[in-house]
């Protein structure tokens, strides 16, 4: 049988522009499907201008750092508009150059939702399509919790194109994207309330990173609230009120809730093509990608393994070249490298000191400083690195970090234990002086030996 395109792509995201572009420019007949906004979540309402308003919190605080240093340097007042429209204009940009490089790679672009009809053919926009292979790359969506006056909060989608700053946020959640708004809505001014349901924010990460960062949110004057969880949001007084499960309350400008996304995949016609998903709405993939369908794949958010844009692009880049290119591949998702652009920044790469005492004994290097530029600053701000090394074999299983360029520095670490090397690699490594990510290299001194005894048993 004929079909209209060799492969079509539903989702303009990080995943699948890559897999588009890449499969067009491989000579194959591609059409891809994008509902809301070339480049994704990423490019317009995720990574790219969260990074750009914690860039612009930062100028804040350097600006009263400053004065350390012999400068006077006289902090006005922010203009949150002026930085909405310039970050708008930037985001504007990235989007018009996302359809340019599908175009140019010659794929047939949809400004249109798609949806399945049967294994093989889409509705795009009341057009029926048909295509040998389906890419789904849909991505997810942000939730909010199943309280009374949910509706009355926000969602990180509306956190880029608030009207204005609000003199009090209670931020709700305590992963990534939590914490990084709770930063950067109290580096641009306003009162920050952070409530969790964990004792420690990051919950899945390494718990000296979660220890540290709870110390460092506490310092740059954010209201922690562990051990809560909400129970409604209520109108008083023209403001909003949050109230707690415990029955504290918290009388805010606004409630923003960080409390979960979930995978696109509602009214999709997924049953129609008979593609399996798990009970969270994620697409079930194997190692290939490959759904239960076997001429239908998932790549990024939507398949909920490791939500990231490198993962999502590796992912849509290597399904590409395999299916169209001549040198199939296959990612792998060990030791991915994250980092959470909190202020200031954690990030890590490989395994928790508590998932690594599981597989066995494990020697633990922890330090923790305050950097040099904060000597002078006077800023409370300190810097905790750690890595955790296979007892036996002494290979370097896992790093981390809170700390100013805590991502910078993790990238290049990522390679080194990509690579498996060993404590021993990272002692003979002569250090960049002076600088933080030298006591990478210098960690002389283990600090201690965890699942000692789990291994004994
Ligand atoms: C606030 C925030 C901050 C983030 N920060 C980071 C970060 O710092 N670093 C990082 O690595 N990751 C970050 N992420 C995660 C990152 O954005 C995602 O992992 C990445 O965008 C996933 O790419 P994707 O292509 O799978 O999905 P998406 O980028 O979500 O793309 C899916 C696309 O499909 C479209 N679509 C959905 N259904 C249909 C349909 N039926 N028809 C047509 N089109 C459809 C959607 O409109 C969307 O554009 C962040 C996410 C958020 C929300």
């Amino acid at each position: 049988m004929a079909y209209d395109f060799d492969l079509f792509v539903i989702g303009g995201g990080s995943a699948g522009v890559r897999c588009a572009r890449i499969a067009a420019g491989h000579g194959a007949k591609v059409g891809v499907a994008e509902e809301r906004f070339w480049g994704g979540t990423c490019v317009n309402v995720g990574c790219v201008p969260k990074k750009l308003l914690v860039q612009a919190g930062e100028y804040g605080a350097w600006a009263e750092d400053a004065a350390g240093f012999g400068w006077e340097i006289r902090k006005g007042p922010h203009d949150w508009s002026k930085l909405i429209a310039a970050k708008d204009k930037e985001i504007n940009r990235l989007n018009a150059i996302y359809r340019r490089l599908l175009e140019g790679a010659g794929a047939k672009v949809f400004e249109k939702r798609a949806v399945f009809l049967d294994a093989h053919t889409l509705d795009v926009g009341g057009e029926k399509v048909t295509a040998e292979r389906i890419v789904i790359a849909v991505g997810g969506h942000a939730t909010r919790p199943h309280i009374k006056g949910a509706n009355l909060g926000i969602i990180s989608d509306d956190a880029f194109y608030l009207p204005k700053m609000p003199e009090k946020v209670a931020v709700v959640g305590s992963g990534f994207i939590a914490v990084e708004f709770a930063g950067i809505f109290k580096a641009l001014g306003a009162h920050v309330d952070l409530v969790y349901r964990q004792p420690l924010p990051l919950r899945g990460f390494d718990h000296d990173i979660r220890e540290a960062l709870a110390e460092a949110l506490a310092a740059q004057g954010i209201t922690l609230h562990p051990n809560h969880t909400p129970h409604e949001v209520l109108e008083h007084d023209g403001r909003k009120r949050l109230v707690l499960t415990h029955g504290d309350t918290i009388d805010t400008d606004l409630v923003f809730f960080a409390t979960g996304r979930k995978p696109a995949t509602a009214h999709l016609g997924l049953d129609k093509a008979g593609v399996a998903m798990n009970e969270h709405g994620a697409v079930v993939v194997d190692n290939a990608r490959r759904t239960s369908k076997r001429h239908i794949y998932a790549i990024g958010d939507v398949t909920d393994r490791i939500n990231l844009t490198p993962v999502a692009t590796a992912e849509g880049h290597a399904l590409a070249d395999t299916l169209f290119g001549e040198h199939p591949r296959a990612v792998s998702l060990e030791n991915v490298p994250a980092a959470v652009f909190s202020t200031p920044p954690c990030a890590t790469v490989g395994l928790s000191e508590e998932q690594a005492a599981e597989t066995g004994p494990v020697d633990v290097y922890v330090t923790k400083f305050t950097p040099m530029r904060h000597t002078l600053s006077g800023r409370t701000r300190r810097t905790m690195m750690k890595l955790v090394v296979d007892h036996k074999t002494k290979k370097v299983l896992g790093a981390h970090m809170v700390g100013e360029d805590a991502p910078e520095i993790m990238q290049g670490l990522a390679i080194a234990i990509v690579m498996g090397a060993t404590k021993a690699d990272f002692d003979r490594t002569i250090g960049i002086h002076p600088t933080a990510a030298e006591e990478f290299v210098t960690l002389r001194t283990r600090t201690r030996v965890t699942g000692l005894a789990k291994a004994a048993e």
